[in-house]
């Protein structure tokens, strides 16, 4: 007999906020009968689903992740010595624990609203700080999103930055394989062509713009490139240098070398492998080129009362605001991967690191003795950990002989073997490689060090935050008190328009951390990944399914990777069926920032499309766009639902007339959660989308990364994918330095689709488009929701219009987000898409208590702008402009504000866990104008 208390209680209940009942609460408000007759309503006709998804069932979360284990004990555990800018690392437990696996950081947003975000702000200083120390050049950026794109950026950078109008772009011809790739994938649509140069005899063009060299290289050679580099720069290049962040505490770095830039990866401090990512990819300038860095860049500025505060620097640059003369499409970057590297350095510090490093070393060095005792020759003198050999006509029995043995090597071609050494080697390690060479002999010591004029010699990471925290307790301590003082979603409710800040399921986070999916490096042999290639094929197909696309590629590591293969798989079949001339991608006003940028770096040319006065498309505009550009159009870009937050009737027309003009449509499909189970892009007209993984299928946001930005197309685009980085020739080359991207964070939105079901996923789009429409009737008599569809019904968010208010009482919009803070939120999206507005997507996983309190708290704040414009308040003395407000201000001995100390901190009512912003307003522009990137000297923290 079974009853009701003894039924498995289904995920979804989990991951949907409200219960039945409050469900039929929020529908009376919107005022229909039921989640599906609003969805009816709301969604065009035209494109609705009429069948359900085709996806297994949903399961419990104690079975999904029983097949999934299942799945991942396919995945061999090897000891991997292949190297290639991607080693064996021993996260500490404390930062695995409390940082990876800890929601305060993971589940946190970008740091847009700097005085609640103070935590990974300092966390991310001393990620630039570390990177900056390490590689000699005063000014490193807050992470990229892999070593081979940053050697991308950096490229481009060069080209922007330098003087020389040459197209030719250097490469050490001893660069990382994938590296090489991904620059090939981005030098063509921009017309720069790449001369791969033997940097041991260098033959070097009499005119190029930048170049790119390799410290260690690829094959472990570690190199004085001081006189190339001042070679280079006589000929008026710029010269970026691929490093490796270990080798560095022990080999003189890029900028004593001259560089003007340093790239690579801080995967290897404490970083799990995770078959290919995420990690933090870096990137460092020498002064005069801070302003052209690609991402993000954290600064120090000071808060309204004074005090030392971190933001981010130059926001100026971001896509959002350049759009077409966007330098960089970067926008969801590494985050928590960078935090996690810069805890290992807070961690160990310069001594522990140079441990490290020594170790790592010194065993590099007795394996090649070994080696050599043994017959075999290393290749090269000086090398960091990484010994290549020549074993002619031997090396892939060698590679396989180890396999047996249960350690993984590089097999570079069949003479040449390379074997990397890391944290994580172990004295049996180097007997299993001498083994698997044939050799007997073991060494007991050997030489290290290098050759004259490359050992470092100056000091790195003085500050005192490398020196502090070495016991496990202080280091608990301190990630705890940067984690306090963020708001993430462990604390409340983040309502931010277009980023899907929904739940992030411990069941679906778990796995990351199994050893099965941490520790495989990206190149090993296919027959060691099976449970990687499942769980891929399973993502793959299912992807598909509920876009209802033919063909998914897993690689672009953000929503802007996903961009830009999207447009490159465009750009490539139009070439292929002879339209090769079509460079014009049209774009409407109310586009995210990154579409613009995406196109330009695609080679594509940006034509802006109107919007009317709903926000849909302007479709006179677009036929005259059309016209205009006939023999040129290559693609449109449009997000569906749009920007603005509704579903326009008019996609299936939008859709039929650029196809009829011959160009393609490509859907953004950062709004799927509007979509789900309730209609599909791939069959209502678009050729190809991306997703953001990290906003629809739960992967957490991380504090502004990882992310994954699936690319999805209809069966002509399928060949025109991105290629894994080891196949030449491919049609389109990769996006990505790994096959699979950042493969290791795949495990969570499986377990979400797998414990979801069709059925669940359109469960979750009804609940988050009937919650945005509840925010959306409860706050209409209080501010004007801007747009909506069909019926007077937004889509999955809605868009809050505060410019009549302000020119009525001088109240800005972020006077409303900080307010926000004082009443314990996080603030919706500003002045997104259309400045002047609060843009507010409440998903489905918000309950109808936090709802309504979110609720309640913008109507209070309306309550309080009617007083600013009443007069009772001045606006520049009102608890709006002064928010937000901290302890120390309430406790000042004087008060002098003509509002109470309670009304500051307590607006609505005492609160039973009151969030407090550690810092006041922080004024931005002072930080630019006095910019500071790596850890300010702590006496500047004296008030
Ligand atoms: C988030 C977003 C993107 C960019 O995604 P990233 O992963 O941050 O690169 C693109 N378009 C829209 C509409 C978005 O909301």
């Amino acid at each position: 007999m079974s009853s009701r208390s003894d039924a498995v209680v289904p995920f979804t209940r989990r991951h949907i906020g409200p219960s039945p009942e409050q469900q039929r609460t929020m529908l009376a408000q919107v005022g229909y009968d039921s989640a599906q007759a609003l969805l009816e309503a709301a969604i065009p006709d035209s494109i609705r689903l009429h069948t359900p998804l085709d996806l297994p069932s949903a399961v419990t979360e104690e079975a999904a992740q029983a097949e999934l284990r299942a799945m991942a004990a396919g995945n061999r555990v090897m000891r991997q010595m292949i190297g290639l800018g991607y080693y064996g690392t021993h996260t500490p437990a404390v930062i695995r624990r409390n940082v990876l696996e800890n929601p305060a950081w993971y589940t946190a947003y970008t740091p847009y609203q700097p005085e609640i975000s103070q935590g990974r702000l300092e966390a991310l200083l001393n990620f630039q700080t570390m990177v900056s120390d390490l590689t000699g050049l005063p000014v490193a950026g807050a992470s990229l999103l892999d070593e081979a794109t940053a050697a991308a950026e950096a490229m481009t950078l060069a080209r922007r930055a330098g003087k020389s109008k040459s197209p030719v772009f250097v490469v050490d011809s001893d660069t990382l394989p994938q590296t090489l790739a991904v620059l090939r994938t981005r030098a063509e649509p921009l017309g720069i062509s790449l001369v791969t140069v033997d940097v041991t005899a260098p033959d070097l063009p009499e005119e190029f713009f930048g170049a790119l060299l390799s410290n260690p290289s690829a094959g472990g050679a570690v190199r004085d490139h001081t006189a190339l580099i001042e070679e280079a720069h006589r000929r008026g290049a710029l010269v970026a240098v691929a490093v490796d962040l270990l080798s560095l505490l022990l080999v003189r770095s890029p900028g004593d070398m001259g560089a003007d830039i340093a790239v690579g990866s801080a995967q290897r401090f404490g970083v799990p492998m995770g078959f290919g990512g995420p990690h933090a990819g870096f990137m460092s300038v020498r002064s005069g080129l801070e302003r052209s860095l690609p991402g993000r860049l954290v600064g120090v500025s000071k808060d309204a009362q004074g005090r030392r505060a971190y933001r981010l620097a130059l926001q100026t640059r971001e896509q959002h605001i350049r759009r077409e003369r966007a330098t960089s499409n970067i926008c969801t970057a590494q985050v928590l991967l960078a935090v996690m590297a810069s805890c290992y350095a807070v961690y160990h510090g310069p001594d522990g690191l140079r441990g490290i490093a020594s170790r790592v070393h010194a065993q590099a060095a007795r394996l090649a003795r070994g080696l050599r005792a043994g017959g075999v020759e290393p290749l090269h003198g000086d090398f960091f950990d990484t010994v290549t050999v020549r074993v002619p006509g031997r090396a892939e029995s060698v590679v396989s002989a180890a396999v047996a043995l249960g350690v993984n090597l590089r097999l570079v071609d069949a003479d040449h073997v390379a074997v990397a050494c890391d944290e994580t080697t172990t004295e049996s390690d180097l007997s299993a490689v001498w083994r698997a060479f044939g050799v007997e002999s073991v060494p007991v010591r050997s030489e290290t060090g290098f050759s004259a004029g490359l050992a470092r010699a100056d000091e790195y990471l003085t500050h005192p935050v490398f020196h502090e925290h070495r016991s496990e307790t202080s280091m608990l301590r301190y990630l705890r008190r940067l984690a306090d003082v963020d708001f993430a979603l462990d604390r409340g409710m983040i309502p931010l328009g277009s980023c899907t800040m929904k739940l992030n399921a411990a069941a679906e986070m778990e796995p990351v951390s199994w050893p099965q999916f941490a520790h495989i490096h990206p190149f090993a042999p296919a027959d060691q990944v099976r449970g990687y290639a499942r769980l891929i094929a399973d993502l793959e197909a299912w992807l598909a399914e509920v876009t209802g696309y033919d063909a998914v590629s897993l690689q672009p590591n953000a929503g802007s990777q996903g961009e830009l293969a999207g447009l490159l798989a465009i750009r490539a079949y139009l070439a292929a069926t002879g339209a090769g001339d079509r460079d014009v991608c049209l774009i409407p006003s109310s586009a995210h920032g990154t579409n613009a940028a995406s196109a330009v770096m695609a080679g594509m040319r940006v034509v802006v499309v109107a919007c009317d006065e709903e926000g849909n498309v302007d479709l006179d505009d677009l036929d005259a766009k059309i016209a205009q550009h006939a023999d040129r159009l290559a693609a449109i870009m449009v997000t569906y639902p749009s920007t603005h937050g509704v579903y326009e009737s008019e996609i299936t027309r939008l859709c039929a007339k650029v196809h009829d003009a011959g160009g393609q449509v490509y859907v953004d499909g950062a709004n799927l959660n509007a979509l789900l189970g309730f209609a599909k892009p791939g069959r209502f007209g678009a050729d190809v989308s991306h997703l953001n993984l990290h906003k629809t299928f739960c992967i957490p946001h991380g504090g502004g990364g990882p992310g994954i930005g699936p690319v999805a197309v209809r069966s002509h685009l399928a060949e025109y994918l991105p290629s894994d980085p080891r196949v030449a020739d491919a049609p389109v080359g990769p996006v990505a330095a790994a096959p699979y991207g950042s493969a290791g964070i795949l495990p969570i939105p499986w377990m979400y689709l797998r414990m979801m079901g069709g059925r669940g996923l359109a469960e979750a789009t009804a609940q988050a488009v009937l919650a945005a429409n509840y925010v959306a009737s409860r706050l209409a008599e209080h501010y004007p929701v801007l747009y909506s569809g069909n019926k007077g019904l937004v889509a999955h968010e809605c868009i809050l219009d505060l410019r009549a208010l302000t020119k009525r009482s001088g109240v800005t919009v972020d006077d409303v987000a900080k307010r926000l803070m004082d009443y314990g939120f996080h603030a919706p999206t500003m002045s997104f898409p259309v400045a002047g507005t609060l843009m507010v997507e409440p998903t489905e996983s918000e309950d109808l208590t936090e709802l309504d309190r979110f609720c309640d708290a913008m109507i209070a704040i309306r309550g309080e702008i009617d007083k600013v414009a009443a007069g009772e308040w001045p606006v520049e003395d009102s608890p709006l402009r002064n928010a937000p407000h901290t302890a120390d201000v309430l406790a000042a001995e004087d008060w002098s504000h003509p509002y109470s100390r309670r009304e500051a901190v307590f607006p609505a009512g005492a609160a039973a866990a009151k969030y407090w912003p550690p810092v006041g307003r922080i004024d931005g522009a002072y930080g630019d104008r006095n910019l500071a990137c790596s850890c300010p000297p702590p006496e500047a923290f004296g008030s």
